[in-house]
């Protein structure tokens, strides 16, 4: 009885020091973030407690725990997430003149709610000298006879291959986007499985032709312990794609200010140390993700893959269609 007692002023006493503090849900799962939360510690004295799980999982937690959730922000890897938590209500709007000032208004919602840290780019991995690198532009492309037997992606339970299809919606409407996916699966080299890596490894293993993934995985893969991750990338190359009427496809991983977050200046503090340039460039440079922040540079193994132009549509559409995207990968028969 006694224990429990002393335990219970204990915790009550680490729970009054530990103001400076906060909670972080986080989707990312790269060890550059690891660095950064330790970086910020470090800078402000303010202990980062991380709570690592799928978006789905946190918005779920963030749903039930709803005005007692001990979150102070929210970070995905994927707009069509950070749309979803919007919706339920689950972000409040960030008064900050730092991020409004240095993210474009269309990297980040409408009513602040969020904000891009980050921006990826979804393009095809061909083996070099195959040819295939002058011949596919477009993602409307995939689904050309031609390309039967070729296509390697992972499944479509993936946010990031749902987001793709919203995009397709977006441009051409469902009926076209129905179409486009079950082309892609009619071009599938097999059956969806495996992480981008995954599929950026089976086109230098010559299972099919084009790999489907985010091009920082590439970086990634570049002077990776694995051996056969950094063989695998020496032989393919980088397509940046556009669509007919639009750019290349890219999504954000960005962070929100949970609704009821008990350290809310602390996260805000948080999000604009994760905007500012010296975590930007750690996200160029050891994730070879493209920064968001005016004035930072991409890495320079990145810029060498090439430029491409950012699709035309709101990143916003990728959450409003994401529900539609699930539907039709569905229907299709997208694994
Ligand atoms: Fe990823």
């Amino acid at each position: 009885m006694l224990k429990r007692i002393l335990l219970g002023v204990v915790l009550l006493t680490t729970s009054i020091f530990a103001a400076s503090e906060i909670n972080v849900y986080s989707h990312r799962h790269y060890d550059t973030d690891k660095k950064l939360f330790k970086m910020f510690e470090e800078k402000t004295g303010i202990k980062v407690n991380v709570v690592k799980a799928d978006a789905n999982a946190l918005i779920k937690r963030l749903s039930s725990e709803g005005e007692n959730s001990p979150a102070d922000v929210l970070i995905t890897v994927d707009a069509g997430r950070l749309y979803q938590a919007k919706e339920k209500g689950l972000l409040q709007a960030i008064d900050s003149k730092y991020l409004t000032e240095n993210i474009p208004p269309l990297l980040r919602d409408k009513d602040n709610e969020w904000f891009a840290l980050t921006k990826r780019v979804r393009a095809f991995m061909v083996p070099k000298g195959s040819g295939l690198e002058d011949k596919i532009k477009t993602y409307e492309d995939l689904i050309k006879p031609e390309y039967k037997d070729m296509i390697m992606i992972r499944s479509s339970n993936h946010i990031y291959n749902q987001s793709m299809l919203a995009a397709v919606i977006s441009h051409h409407g469902e009926e076209y986007a129905l179409k486009w996916a079950k082309g892609v699966v009619e071009n599938m080299a097999r059956r969806p499985k495996g992480n981008d890596r995954y599929q950026v490894k089976a086109v230098a293993n010559g299972i099919g032709k084009i790999a489907i993934a985010n091009t920082y995985y590439v970086g990634k893969m570049i002077g990776n312990k694995d051996f056969s991750e950094a063989e695998a990338v020496k032989k393919v190359k980088i397509i940046f794609p556009v669509f007919e009427n639009g750019g290349t496809h890219i999504n954000v991983s960005g962070a929100g200010v949970a609704k009821y977050a008990p350290h809310k200046q602390n996260a805000i503090k948080f999000i604009e140390f994760l905007a500012s340039p010296e975590a930007q460039e750690l996200f160029a440079n050891e994730n070879f993700e493209y920064p968001v922040t005016k004035g930072v540079k991409s890495n320079s193994v990145v810029s060498a893959w090439g430029t491409f132009k950012d699709d035309t549509i709101s990143i916003n559409t990728l959450g409003e269609y994401n529900a539609k995207a699930v539907k039709i990968f569905d229907l299709a028969g997208w694994k």
